[in-house]
């Protein structure tokens, strides 16, 4: 016999194997509005009045995040981080200005090459000749993202920051985390970070429980255009290589991804965030919150400012790549 809809027993578009459930069209866009409804009142996420600036890359996630939002009936904008990665980056922005124009939503464009004076592409190059190279294109660009969002959620005076991470994303960072018992990274990793010192923004990830390929069939279902390239300096991702073995054991065992992430959230998240002490103070250079340094005597500098200085100022001092608090 054919396979029904869930809810309403219609012609199925969709099955979502670990709930055991297919749905037709219109009971899949919304099941997914659904779950992100459940994630913003389970943690809190955000308040009808609350001003939202939404996170867009021009990928599936961002812009089906910021289609529910909308649809929801929240205050949002969207912040659009151009990286400079050639037609690639050309491309999103492109997607997102017309996502936001059919919409009559405001889209918001930073640039990195212009505001801060390098790209990502010349980051990767710089890590190439330094011999760091695999980790540290994909490192500086999440640090960068962080660190602007922020920042530009301050300047507009947004409450909230809401990022596209879905199920799939978060399982993979959490398996990365994992496998090094990285604890301080997993301390931070939940779908609420509330803002707890001036200087920091809430962030907020309410497609935490859909699946990668639930935002991809949503976008398709709602005809969102979306860039389905990959960023070209994906390649060496960790992230990506930990996603594929989660598929594969998804594969064989539907639910697993599901259960590795909500059990974490459900049974450990909490233990370890209470064990997570590290001391906050504002960065000397830009007076951003960062990590306070283990010696009292030193000027704190953020991430940020740190790598900013490595890529554009030819600072050669070696600096890891950590992780800014706010993010
Ligand atoms: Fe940035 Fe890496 Fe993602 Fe490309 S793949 S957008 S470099 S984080
Ligand atoms: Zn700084």
């Amino acid at each position: 016999m054919a396979m029904r809809c869930k809810r309403c027993r219609g012609p199925v578009v969709i099955e979502v194997r670990r709930h055991n459930a297919a749905f037709c069209r219109d009971c899949f866009v919304h099941y997914a509005g659904q779950q992100v409804t459940r994630a913003i009142a389970k943690h809190h996420m955000l308040a009808p009045t609350d001003r939202i600036l939404v996170a867009v890359s021009g990928g599936k996630d961002s812009l089906a995040l910021w289609d529910i939002l909308l649809g929801l009936g929240y205050q949002t904008d969207g912040l659009y981080l151009s990286l400079g990665i050639g037609a690639y980056s050309e491309r999103s922005k492109q997607l997102c200005e017309r996502f936001a124009a059919a919409r009559g939503a405001t889209l918001i464009v930073h640039d990195l090459a212009n505001e801060q004076g390098y790209t990502i592409p010349q980051a990767a190059a710089q890590a190439a000749r330094a011999g760091t190279a695999g980790r540290s294109s994909c490192g500086v660009c999440g640090l960068s993202k962080r660190y602007i969002f922020n920042k530009a959620a301050l300047d507009g005076g947004y409450d909230v920051i809401a990022t596209g991470h879905n199920l799939d994303d978060e399982a993979a960072v959490l398996f990365g985390n994992t496998l090094r018992w990285d604890t301080e990274s997993m301390a931070r990793q939940y779908p609420v970070l509330e803002a707890t010192r001036p200087g920091l923004v809430k962030k907020v990830k309410p497609l935490y429980r859909l699946a990668e390929r639930e935002t991809a069939a949503y976008c398709v279902l709602k005809a969102i255009d979306y860039v389905i390239e990959e960023c070209p300096l994906v390649a060496g991702n960790t992230q990506m290589r930990h996603k594929e073995t989660l598929n594969q054991m998804e594969e064989a065992s539907p639910g697993t991804k599901h259960n590795f992430l909500f059990g974490y959230l459900d049974r450990a998240a909490a233990l370890l965030r209470r064990a997570d002490g590290a001391e906050l103070a504002e960065c000397s250079r830009c007076g951003m919150v960062t990590q306070a340094p283990d010696d009292p005597a030193e000027a704190p500098v953020c991430a940020f400012c740190r790598t900013r200085a490595r890529l554009v100022d030819g600072d050669a001092r070696p600096l890891p790549i950590t992780e800014v608090r706010a993010g």
